[in-house]
């Protein structure tokens, strides 16, 4: 089961991740919380890739292939990997066809969560972050109990400065940018899966559920 998951920003495509790794006992490899660890550790990757994700740029091609290289050749990737975050350039999604050939660790699908702008919009903007615990909210979908307050911990609620609408409309576009040259490609090669994300997130696993079960067969 060789999977690349895809989905803009609020697609729901973490929560998606978690439930297809756990189900299916293969490992998630996101290349973001690769360099997040290497960052934290300290290491000649880790200080390279800030230099990058300080600025909010891409880490270079050369250096992000050759980190998902290393990892599909290990022996936990035998029996299928979920790849999230990788790749974003369609120089990546070349370079993937090769070592996953190369592998004979070829991909079977690329899901992506396809959620309608306008609903990632109101997504996105109305999101609400407790200050002490983290817990995440949304004033329409998932309201908590008392207005601007935690329900775990009571702790106040805010909204992340980078989800008002201005910018939220800003880095979808960047997002959808780089994303539909991917769709192109993987179109192109027939791996392309669509998954309608804009429903209850049990339905949304239900549905992905369904194409991997076909794998499976
Ligand atoms: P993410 O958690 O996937 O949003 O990744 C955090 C940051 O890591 C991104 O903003 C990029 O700077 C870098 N990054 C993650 N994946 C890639 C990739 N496939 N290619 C280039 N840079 C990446």
């Amino acid at each position: 089961m060789n999977l690349v998951l895809m989905g803009l920003p609020g697609a729901g495509k973490g929560t998606q991740a978690e439930q297809i790794v756990e189900k299916y006992n293969i490992p998630h490899i996101s290349t973001g919380d690769m360099f997040r660890a290497a960052m934290k550790e300290g290491t000649q990757l880790g200080l390279k890739a800030k230099e990058y994700i300080d600025k909010g740029e891409l880490v270079p091609d050369e250096v992000t292939i050759g980190i998902v290289r290393e990892r599909l050749g290990k022996d936990d990737c035998k029996n299928g990997y979920l790849l999230d975050g990788f790749p974003r350039t369609v120089a990546q999604a070349e370079a993937l066809e090769v070592i996953t050939t190369e592998l004979e660790r070829t991909i079977n699908y690329v899901i992506y969560i396809d959620v309608d702008t306008n609903s990632l919009m109101a997504r996105l903007t109305g999101r609400r972050i407790c200050k002490e615990c983290g817990a995440t909210y949304h004033v329409v979908f998932n309201p908590p109990s008392k207005e601007g307050k935690c329900d775990k911990c009571d702790g106040e609620l805010y909204q992340r400065a980078d989800d008002n609408e201005e910018t939220v409309a800003n880095r979808l576009e960047v997002n959808m940018k780089q994303t539909q040259p991917l769709l192109d490609f993987y179109e192109g090669k027939g791996y392309l899966q669509k998954i309608n994300g804009d429903q209850d997130i049990s339905k949304v696993f239900v549905d992905v559920d369904k194409l991997l079960g076909g794998i499976r067969k």
